[in-house]
């Protein structure tokens, strides 16, 4: 058993503090050792990127975009490794893994355009003589602290942008499957960043606190639970610090009576039970508009989810993996013994699935509920594993109201062929991300990803052209240059033309 390192200075680092256990929750064996990361070890990261910031915040854009073409090739080259790494951790199946990355690597082709996407605004004479313009700069050390599930896509969705636009960055990830985000930050060293703008550092809380108390670090991303997310959103604004926080979520899919039921299965099974439910974007709420479209939605839905492929996540041609902990598993299942109590009807049990020659893994099967109704604890909270709700109401507007009364609002999507019932649910639902025939609406890397409500605290979304301005602080510059041979007298009145 491997004792994991941190990546500081450019250097790979042991550390003989505090540790905690990295499962194969396929196996349900322990396979690593995570170091926690003490404040010494967190003030050393930090102190590398504070001296490293003041030569790459000058280093031109299109010279930091270079290290991001070479970083993207490395990517692509080590994906069979990344994506077993991921899969060995995690759980997710090889074939999710690989989707991850690929959705990871959107990103940095994004930072390959930092001298397009930092050009800034320019307006010649403003006033004589006078031209302006507003320049995006650097912010500094900059922070990201991220969830075990997507261990390689979510660290990406921040460092190479922030990156790209002069910061230097420290990395928290999961302590639960930090392989693969490592073996992704050694290779942008080896794409030739320079030592010291990025460092991974491992830890829990402690660490979590060293860095939101830190006065250097400047701005910080956290992608995880939403007691998290709202705990560290108010530690570090109170503290100065730019903060976006990504939190939980519960997103629902409407089924409208016009829809196409084949296609709105598949697209939910997918979206309900891949990467076993642990995606914020995950759909745990199908909302159907009548009893008719529920009944026939049951009734397609459970041969399908009693015959989900189920296996250790690196074998292939998998539907559904395992669960990332013991203790994820067990917290799924009380959520479905809280259901049944509730009176929820509980049409597909997945509970006490065994796997042959993985009987000590995390599985769990698919679950399915019938009437569930908005009291219900497993309505209202996250569950985050591979269980459906089925709620039925009994209109369009009754639909988006329950929605829109939901503490979340992350995602959701509406399965119609009708474009006025679409056009009425795009324009009034309280979600970030929406889609339409689209379950899992997760935005490309040139546009943003970002929640509603107690799924995002603060401002800006991440990535894309709002990762830009959160990574950046505007400068307005107005400049003149007089001619020689005038001279104009005090101007005492406020300037305008
Ligand atoms: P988590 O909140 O337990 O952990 C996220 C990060 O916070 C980890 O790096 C962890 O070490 C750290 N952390 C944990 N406890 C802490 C504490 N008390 N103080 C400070 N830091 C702490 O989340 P998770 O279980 O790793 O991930 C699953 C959650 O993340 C789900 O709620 C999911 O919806 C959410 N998520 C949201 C998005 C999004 O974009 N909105 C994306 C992915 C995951």
């Amino acid at each position: 058993m491997s004792l994991i390192q941190h990546l500081i200075n450019g250097q790979l680092v042991n550390d003989t503090g505090r540790t905690a256990d990295v499962y194969n929750p396929s196996t349900g064996q322990v396979i690593h050792q995570v170091p926690l990361a003490s404040r010494d070890t967190i003030q050393s990261a930090i102190d590398s990127a504070k001296a490293a910031f003041p030569a790459w915040r000058i280093t031109p854009p299109a010279k930091r975009a270079q290290v991001m073409f070479r970083f993207k090739q490395l990517l692509e080259q080590n994906e069979a490794r990344i994506s077993q790494l991921i899969s060995e951790e995690h759980g997710k199946t090889l074939e999710d893994a690989a989707g991850e990355l690929k959705r990871g690597i959107e990103n940095v082709e994004y930072a390959c355009s930092a001298p397009e996407i930092l050009k800034g605004e320019y307006s010649r004479n403003v006033g004589p003589n006078i031209d302006a313009w507003s320049d995006f700069q650097p912010l500094g050390v900059v922070a990201g602290i991220t969830p075990f599930n997507f261990p390689a896509m979510v660290p990406l969705w921040m460092y190479p942008l922030a990156i790209v636009c002069g910061n230097c960055f420290i990395l928290k990830p999961s302590e639960r499957d930090p392989s693969s985000t490592l073996l992704i930050a050694q290779l942008l060293q080896e794409a030739g960043l320079p030592k010291g703008v990025l460092s991974v550092v491992h830890g829990d809380k402690g660490a979590v606190d060293a860095l939101i108390e830190a006065p250097e670090v400047k701005a910080l991303s956290f992608v995880g639970s939403t007691p998290i997310a709202e705990y560290i959103y108010s530690e570090a604004t109170k503290r100065g610090k730019r903060v976006q926080a990504l939190g939980g979520a519960k997103n629902h899919a409407v089924l409208m009576p016009d829809a196409d039921l084949d296609n709105a299965v598949s697209a939910l099974m997918g979206a309900a039970y891949g990467s076993c439910g642990e995606r914020c974007m995950a759909i745990s709420v199908a909302v159907c508009v009548g009893d008719q479209v529920a009944d026939a939605l049951i009734a397609k839905l459970v041969p399908q989810v009693k015959a989900l492929k189920i296996g250790a996540g690196t074998s292939c041609g998998l539907d559904m993996g395992p669960l990332v902990t013991g203790q994820a598993r067990d917290k799924v299942s009380g959520y479905i013994e809280d259901g049944v109590a509730s009176g929820a009807e509980l049409v597909v049990d997945g509970r006490g699935l065994s796997i042959a020659g993985h009987e000590d893994g995390f599985f769990l099967g698919g679950s399915l509920f019938d009437r569930v109704t908005p009291e219900m604890r497993i309505y209202k909270e996250e569950i985050f594993g591979p269980v459906l709700c089925v709620v039925r109401v009994n209109s369009l507007e009754a639909a988006m109201q329950l929605i829109n009364d939901h503490e979340y609002g992350n995602g959701t999507c509406i399965f119609t062929r009708d474009g006025e019932a679409a056009r009425l649910f795009c324009d009034e639902i309280e979600v970030g991300m929406v889609g339409v025939n689209v379950p899992l609406p997760v935005p490309v890397a040139y546009h943003s990803f970002g929640g509603w409500k107690r799924s995002l605290f603060g401002d800006l979304h991440a990535y894309g052209p709002d990762g830009v301005r959160f990574y950046t602080r505007r400068k307005a510059i107005t400049q003149r240059w007089p001619q020689r041979a005038s001279h104009e007298a005090s101007q005492f009145a406020f300037p305008s033309l």
